[in-house]
């Protein structure tokens, strides 16, 4: 069944950011040149590992300064906070990817996001080789998306013949002692995590993943150590876009890393993970549709992780029953009773708690639409809701209408005492259907309403 509205929803916010053609892909690594402006693709994972995506999300990549977060997990996990700060610190520099921003007594690189600390940081892992480093690498890699990796061997030569300024940074480093061994082979991993081939869907799965805390919210795997989850999603929120860091916080409002290859990974902790790819970049070198993606979509459904109260995923399904199960409480002849017990798995109920927002419309849509596959009506009901945010009401309405299109009746209970959502929901839903929609006060009169036309229905058969 495609009834879903957060999908259409992602659709027609693809639609209107295809038309954006200002940016240009990067060409400084000439591989990167190759990639075509159009490609477009826009994932979202779920910490309850729904996946949504659209358009080019299964079109390969490479990761490039995305994998710096990854990395610093990676540093913290094997060598501790204390060790990763002594060598990389976690202050914004306000300057471009390729900076210099150097503490001048120490060396010390300003941040794990610029490239001078993400050079740093390669050298932190685990491995006295560069193979054993790369694959301890790849290792955490396929943790977060539940699958291997491979690398883009022309890309990684390209950024090999090119980085001149990336070895004149491990030069400076290895002269502080930041870096303690030889500068090729750490930049050697370096160039090649840049070059690690992802897919749109697969940096959802890594925002998923820190999102929930570490875990890849599908296989279940730990990626990364739950203490370490803040520290990098602190370095994403004050470091990770570049020198546009500040605003991004400021108005999208969710730790993110972008990369010159045009991905855009943004998590909102606890809820999703989310995913833009579009190789056309602004002059600080991120994508601009990516940009413009987030920021529609964190405007429009209120996403920024400072708004509060959210109902959280766990606690948006008070209830989900049957009429089999739990019929209303009119009394019936035998013979109805049995045709009601027999068909009463036709009638689902949900019964739904908390704010509604975002998360919990997602949910909410998403547990009906498995519920109502093989039953014909749904009656969702309110007492238990409190806000009510208007895109997610939005949303909600939308799936109402696709649930008409396939002739199933919806019913909607529990709203008396919230006279607002039930004026707002009318004049969003036309009842064309003879459904009684927002007619039956509480659940047992939706119920006895589904039944008796249940009962008509076997009569007539
Ligand atoms: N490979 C790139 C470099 O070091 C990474 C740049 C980025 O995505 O910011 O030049």
């Amino acid at each position: 069944m495609n009834a879903n509205s957060l999908q259409n929803y992602l659709e027609a916010l693809h639609r209107d950011c295809a038309g954006i053609d200002t940016g240009a892909v990067a060409s400084y690594i000439p591989e990167l040149g190759k990639a075509d402006p159009d490609w477009f693709g826009i994932a979202l994972i779920t910490v309850e590992g729904h996946v949504y995506q659209v358009g080019d999300s299964r079109q390969p990549f490479t990761i490039q300064s995305i994998s710096k977060a990854i990395t610093y997990g990676l540093a913290l996990e094997d060598r501790g906070t204390e060790a990763v700060l002594s060598k990389v610190d976690v202050e914004p520099s306000g300057e471009a990817f390729n900076s210099i921003s150097l503490e001048p007594e120490t060396g010390r690189p300003k941040n794990p996001m610029i490239n001078a600390g993400a050079i740093a940081t390669v050298a932190l892992i685990e491995g006295n080789t560069p193979v054993a480093k790369l694959s301890h690498m790849l290792d955490c890699y396929e943790k977060y998306l539940g699958h291997p990796v491979v690398i883009d061997e022309d890309v990684y030569r390209s950024e090999k013949s090119t980085g001149h300024r990336n070895r004149a940074i491990a030069y400076l480093l290895r002269n502080s002692n930041i870096i303690e061994k030889d500068t090729d082979d750490v930049l050697d991993v370096y160039f090649k995590q840049c070059s690690l081939l992802v897919t749109c869907e697969d940096l959802a799965m890594i925002g998923a993943t820190l999102a929930n805390n570490g875990f890849n919210p599908l296989t279940g795997v730990r990626a990364l150590q739950d203490r370490y989850v803040p520290a990098v999603l602190s370095v994403m929120s004050s470091c990770g876009m570049y020198d546009y860091s500040g605003a991004w916080i400021y108005e999208v409002g969710m730790p993110a890393k972008s990369g010159v290859g045009g991905g855009i990974v943004a998590v909102l902790p606890g809820q999703f993970g989310l995913a833009v790819f579009s190789p056309r970049l602004d002059e600080r070198g991120n994508s601009v549709r990516g940009i413009a993606v987030c920021k529609k979509l964190s405007a429009d459904f209120g996403l920024h992780m400072f708004h509060i109260g959210r109902a959280t995923a766990s606690s948006v399904i008070h209830a989900r029953y049957d009429a089999a199960q739990f019929p209303s409480k009119r009394i019936y002849e035998p013979e109805q009773i049995r045709i009601l017990s027999e068909w009463g798995q036709k009638v689902i109920v949900l019964e739904i708690q908390g704010d509604f927002a975002f998360n919990s419309a997602e949910i909410v849509i998403h547990e009906s639409m498995r519920a109502i596959e093989n039953a014909d009506f749904l009656i969702m009901d309110f007492t238990r809701v409190g806000e009510i945010d208007e895109r997610a009401l939005t949303l909600i309405t939308d799936f109402i209408h696709s649930l008409f299109e396939l002739s199933k009746q919806v019913l909607i209970t529990g709203f008396c005492q919230k006279h607002e959502f039930a004026k707002r929901i009318k004049q969003r839903i036309e009842v064309t259907a003879n459904s009684p929609l927002l007619d039956c006060e509480d659940i047992d009169h939706a119920l006895q309403w589904c039944e008796q036309n249940l009962l008509a229905n076997r009569v007539s058969k």
